[in-house]
């Protein structure tokens, strides 16, 4: 019922506005034909004309919603709307005095050249037509000649209305948000130069991305940034030139971040004046007052200018009764100029020392604001940089294994600063090739980054003067600038120059045809941080990016950005990461094995032994457990003293290893006796086993300061399920075999009697 209920409202909502549209048409048609009694005419058209208005709200509404939200429906809501409301027109015109034929048809032609401007032309072209079919329907016999030609000139009308608004005004408010998106644009890309030319940061031009992993909107940052700058800039003119009573105050700032190579230009970066014309530059610096500026790192003062000189900002020499002094100062940082801050005055009024000095001030407020946003925007973007360092630290910390410490550090170190390549060399000492001299090899040990690039992993080399391993031996970061000439520099061997082959990460096409047609690119920028921790470098994280000087910035001391240094702070948090990991893996080995032979202890084996006797108990397999010990050992050890004791047992120790195979487990169970368990192993195999340990023993000698000798050992051998199906009574029965080997000579093995007892019947 309920269902049943609910979808026949979805169904009715689907189709309500047809449905009323079309009623509401039938209505006006069967009024305009006055077919019905007045008053039932009335009735009717009370009922249509609210439930069309009701109609009418609703998708008005739900038209704003889905254009609002980019429903995939709002084309068909758009048309409902316009049949509705073209419905209503008709409706409108019909009972206004003078009917469809008086002036009130306007407002059938307005409501069409409204949808026409707005919605889709089909939707247009719908609407006219649906007001023609009301018009047609409510003149009933379109047989009439009278009737044809009002027809006709309504539908003439109609599609031109349709036709003038659809294709000119339409694509004149084209035009018009063209040119707003334009303009916009134009003012992004403007902003973004200026936070260039403030060196606000690293700007991201619009052929550059943005590093992904940055939390803050750089964009917005970088506006924000600006908007201060500008807005400190345009109080310090405005004050300046009233104070002083000037023509203009104006600041002229370098065009693009600093290089010192070319030659420096500087473009209007603010202006208050009342000139009508001021340029926009770029202006040189060679000569005029901008030069001597540039030349002197000091303010200009210059009196008596005369008509025909060329002040650099505006566009025409000057006039007869225009500026005649004019003060420049330099905007400097690291001793460089960077911008030059102009005022300048008309009516023959040079300027004081003590006004001199107030715009010397003002440059260096102008200085220090942009300096307070560069800070501020560092301050942000190390805040985000903060951020992910303390998820890779968590990562890291996670991570228990030196595999997934390595595996957590490459990808922490992409994820901070979206890098091409990410590895991780380690370093550990090997003897040497020719002598006895011990020699540093370096691996790379986990990489993260194009596919092409996991072919590293497992690369070795010696201590070469590439960077990795120069970097393990200054524990300095390499190289200065982080950039990567592979002509001349070596980042792990000279035969595995660093060549990427890959395509934009979202460039699903080329990634596609990677196989076959390779595009290839070169690192351009590597950065090589060792992993240092208490002076020692356990290796180094390499960062590889394709686009030059991504770690250039932030190396040239500058302070644009402290990447860097968020590297080297990850790179120690990799280092005491894998310090930790290998400190727990011999926490792990020292907890597992025994520390004289190195083989499984007591602890171990008991657990061992009873997990391996339950799982052969449940699926009915074979197992056997041997047990040794050494025949006399005290004596050993009283005649040549308990160091040879301890060789001995290593000896015992060296040839079960050897022995056993690798499925069985071994361990010293204390003393001078081991415990063998043979997993898939009946009696005769343990017992081959055990004889062939006895053998072996016998076969070798030990040497004492005070001569060779040779020892014996004695073994127990039980089988399950002949001689127990638990642990502790396989264990008692291998006891018993060995007391019994003992008791009868030693240097012998025996098998327990329910084994020796199946044996026979075997047999
Ligand atoms: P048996 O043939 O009956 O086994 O005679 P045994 O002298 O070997 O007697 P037992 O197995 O009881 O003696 C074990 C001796 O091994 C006791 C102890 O002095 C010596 N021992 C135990 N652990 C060590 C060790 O780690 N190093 C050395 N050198 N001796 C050990
Ligand atoms: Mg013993
Ligand atoms: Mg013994």
């Amino acid at each position: 019922m309920v269902r049943a209920a609910v979808s026949l409202r979805r169904m009715l909502r689907r189709v309500s506005g047809p449905l009323i549209a079309g009623a509401f048409a039938a209505a006006l048609i069967v009024l305009e034909g006055r077919r019905l009694a007045s008053g039932a005419r009335g009735l009717l058209f009370a009922g249509a004309s609210l439930a069309f208005i009701a109609q009418l709200g609703t998708k008005i509404v739900a038209a704003r919603r889905a254009r609002a939200t980019d429903d995939p429906t709002a084309p068909a809501i758009d048309l409902e709307l316009a049949v509705l409301s073209m419905v209503g027109a008709s409706g409108l015109a019909m009972v206004l005095p003078g009917g469809i034929d008086g002036h009130a048809f306007a407002a059938v032609l307005v409501t069409a050249a409204i949808i026409a401007t707005f919605a889709a032309r089909t939707v247009a072209v719908t609407a006219a037509l649906v007001a023609l079919a009301i018009d047609g329907g409510a003149r009933g016999s379109l047989l009439d000649g009278n009737v044809l030609r009002a027809l006709s000139e309504h539908a003439l009308l109609l599609f031109a209305f349709v036709a003038l608004n659809g294709f000119v005004l339409r694509g004149r408010i084209e035009t018009i948000g063209t040119r707003a998106r334009r303009r916009w644009e134009r003012e992004v890309e403007r902003m973004r130069e200026q936070a260039r030319s403030y060196r606000l940061h690293d700007a991201p031009a619009s052929t550059l991305e943005a590093p992904r992993s940055l939390a803050i909107d750089p964009e917005r940052a970088t506006r924000s940034g600006v908007e201060e700058i500008q807005i400190a800039v345009r109080f310090a003119l405005d004050m300046l030139k009233r104070s002083l009573g000037a023509h203009t105050a104006i600041l002229l700032f370098q065009n693009g971040p600093v290089d010192r190579k070319s030659k420096a230009m500087l473009k209007l970066a603010e202006v208050v004046t009342d000139a009508t014309a001021i340029a926009e530059g770029p202006f040189g610096t060679g000569d005029g007052v901008l030069g001597a500026v540039t030349r002197r790192r000091a303010a200009v003062n210059l009196h008596g200018l005369r008509a025909g000189y060329r002040v650099p900002y505006y566009p025409q020499p000057l006039g007869d009764d225009s500026v005649t002094s004019i003060v420049a100062a330099p905007i400097l940082e690291d001793n460089a100029v960077r911008g030059v801050l102009c005022v300048d005055r008309t009516g023959d009024r040079p300027f004081s020392a003590h006004e001199e000095e107030l715009v010397v001030s003002a440059a260096r407020f102008v200085l220090r604001a942009i300096e307070n946003e560069r800070v501020f925007g560092r301050l942000e973007r190390s805040k985000a940089e903060q951020d992910q360092l303390y998820a890779a630290a968590q990562r890291l910390s996670g991570a228990l294994t030196e595999t997934e410490v390595l595996e957590a550090g490459v990808e922490s170190a992409r994820a901070i600063a979206s890098f091409d390549l990410a590895a991780i060399t380690m370093v550990h000492d090997a003897p040497g090739a020719t002598d006895a001299r011990i020699e540093r090899v370096h691996e790379v040990r986990a990489v993260a980054g194009a596919a092409d690039f996991e072919s590293l992993v497992g690369l070795r080399f010696g201590d070469n003067g590439g960077l990795v391993a120069q970097a393990v031996k200054s524990r300095c970061s390499l190289p200065h600038r982080g950039d990567h000439d592979p002509s001349t520099q070596v980042v792990f061997t000279r035969r595995h120059p660093l060549r990427v082959e890959l395509p934009d990460a979202d460039d699903t096409d080329a990634l596609a045809l990677l196989d076959e047609a390779p595009r290839i690119a070169d690192v351009r920028s590597i950065l090589v941080v060792p992993l240092t921790l208490h002076d020692r470098a356990l290796g180094t994280l390499v960062l590889g990016a394709r686009r030059r000087g991504a770690f250039r910035d932030f190396s040239a001391g500058d302070g644009q950005g402290s990447a860097r240094r968020t590297l080297e702070v990850l790179a120690s948090h990799i280092a005491t990461s894998l310090a930790n990991a290998r400190m727990l893996a011999k926490l792990e080995e020292l907890a597992t094995t025994d520390g004289m032979t190195g083989l499984l202890n007591k602890r171990v084996l008991l657990e061992l032994g009873a997990q391996k006797v339950r799982a052969a108990a449940r699926y009915g397999k074979p197992l056997s457990v041997i047990q040794t010990d050494i025949d006399l050992f005290k004596r050993i050890n009283d005649t040549h003293g308990h160091d040879v004791g301890d060789q001995v047992i290593k000896g015992l120790a060296g040839i079960l290893r050897r022995l056993k195979r690798s499925t069985d487990y071994v361990a010293r169970f204390g003393g001078e006796e081991f415990v063998i368990i043979c997993e898939e192993t009946d009696a005769q195999g343990a017992m081959n086993l055990a004889e062939r340990v006895r053998e072996e023993l016998l076969r070798t000698t030990f040497h004492a300061p005070s001569g060779a000798f040779q020892v014996t050992c004695s073994l127990g051998v039980a089988t399950q399920p002949h001689d127990g199906t638990t642990w502790d009574e396989l264990y008692k029965a291998t006891d018993d075999a060995l007391y019994v080997s003992k008791r009868s000579g030693r240097n012998q093995t025996t098998l327990a009697p329910g084994s020796t007892a199946a044996r026979a019947k075997r047999a």
